[in-house]
């Protein structure tokens, strides 16, 4: 054991509740986490004693929650180790993070026939809105083939950049096959063709240390909800030069130096892209969720995780019928699957009816389950909270309906 899964699971109050009078066995953390009690004291802290809008105000409660709110922008810059904290931009999560790139970056560098190359396994945030744009661009969508394994043909995604390539649109890891793609290797390709790169990482900074620099991308998304944060908060991280060059997303407040009737200026980045009032409050939170997870330390979340999906992996083939979707080499702590002759939604059903929540469906991936010739799967995904007695739960809950059909 890598550390105390016991004493943590203390840390998150819901864990300890049950469902259908069965103690709850948490596995969707890949739609969203579990918040420890010092993130939801938070939340109570901020409205309590620090609740004034922020950037507006001289008064102190306003001075408060910016301070907060900065701070929450420096915690988020250090832990994905971005260069400066112009760099990192609060959105509402990694969809609107998307949505703004694919809005701001299409209006401004994208002409009628410019393509934008993305993956058979991303999430619907990362394939309607480049189709947004296609219909007000005109841009083309090109689409790199997967594996039957889930992996991605990195030959054919080369082969795919063109001259028209404007921009390589990738997810980190995979929510529904839990790949992970080769991402530096992939800015690496991108480069050589002066393309840049958007890495979807709603799916891996929860899991694995991403270092902005490292990885030397353009742009780079995610969702505070999915690690262990408040919802409706997310960010972007783009390139000092990026967010200068780019237009804003959103117009109102914030996000302007002056207005006349006639004409307004903008802010600099990243108040540029911050139209209207933020969710500070959740900000502040978000902040104490990242220093949390620093706290425990990502490697050790990773090598906990890894042997974890290992075991399950392991208890999941041993049952009859019992197929894995996405057998990628490198795989992130999600599994997900389909049991022969019984429909997904029915064994995810009578799972939550022992207390063990899973996801059942496309997981807003509806191309990749046409790709692999699929409706939907069942999908059990892990947090470094869940414990190898929980996998025992799932797949003695599995054997038992398997036994029913
Ligand atoms: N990308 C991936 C890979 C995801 O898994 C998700 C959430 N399921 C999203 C994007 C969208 O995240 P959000 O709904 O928090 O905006």
């Amino acid at each position: 054991m890598f550390f105390d899964v016991h004493k943590i699971r203390a840390d998150f109050p819901i864990l300890s509740r049950e469902v259908h009078g069965h103690p709850l066995v948490y596995l969707d953390n890949a739609a969203t986490t579990q918040k420890t009690r010092r993130v939801l004291e938070k939340i109570t802290e901020v409205y309590t004693t620090a609740n004034g809008n922020v950037h507006r105000g001289v008064h102190s409660l306003s001075q408060a929650a910016t301070n907060l709110f900065e701070a929450s922008r420096e915690t988020v810059r250090r832990f994905i180790n971005a260069a400066s904290i112009n760099e990192i931009v609060f959105t509402k999560g990694t969809t609107e993070a998307i949505n703004l790139v694919a809005s701001s970056f299409c209006s401004s560098q994208c002409g009628e026939g410019d393509e934008v190359l993305i993956t058979a396994m991303e999430h619907h945030s990362n394939i309607v809105p480049w189709q947004l744009q296609r219909e007000r661009m005109g841009i083309q969508l090109k689409v790199a083939p997967i594996s039957p394994a889930g992996e991605l043909l990195m030959g054919e995604l080369e082969k795919l950049i063109s001259g028209k390539t404007k921009l390589i649109a990738v997810t980190h890891v995979s929510n529904v096959l839990g790949t992970i793609n080769p991402v530096g290797e992939i800015v690496k390709i991108a480069r050589q063709h002066g393309v840049p790169v958007l890495i979807d990482a709603a799916q891996s900074v929860p899991h694995t240390r991403v270092d902005v620099q490292a990885l030397d991308c353009d742009f780079l998304t995610f969702s505070a909800h999915k690690v262990y944060g408040p919802t409706g908060v997310g960010v972007l991280y783009a390139k000092e030069e990026w967010l200068n060059a780019l237009p804003p997303y959103q117009g109102g407040g914030e996000m302007i130096e002056s207005v006349t009737f006639e004409e307004t200026t903008y802010n600099r980045s990243p108040f540029k892209f911050e139209a209207g009032t933020p969710d500070y409050v959740g900000i502040a939170a978000f902040g104490t969720a990242l220093d949390y997870l620093t706290a425990i330390g990502l490697e050790r979340i990773e090598r906990y995780e890894k042997e974890l999906l290992d075991y399950a992996t392991e208890r999941l083939l041993a049952i009859p019928g019992l197929r894995i979707i996405g057998t990628a080499k490198e795989k992130s702590s999600v599994v997900s699957f389909l049991v022969e002759g019984i429909h997904p939604y029915d064994l995810g059903t009578l799972l939550d009816g022992m207390g063990i929540a899973v996801r059942t469906g496309h997981h807003c991936a509806e191309p990749l389950m046409h790709t692999l010739g699929i409706d939907g799967t069942l999908r059990a995904s892990f947090a470094f909270y869940n414990t190898r007695e929980e996998v025992d739960r799932l797949a003695e809950g599995i054997e038992r309906i398997v036994k029913m059909f």
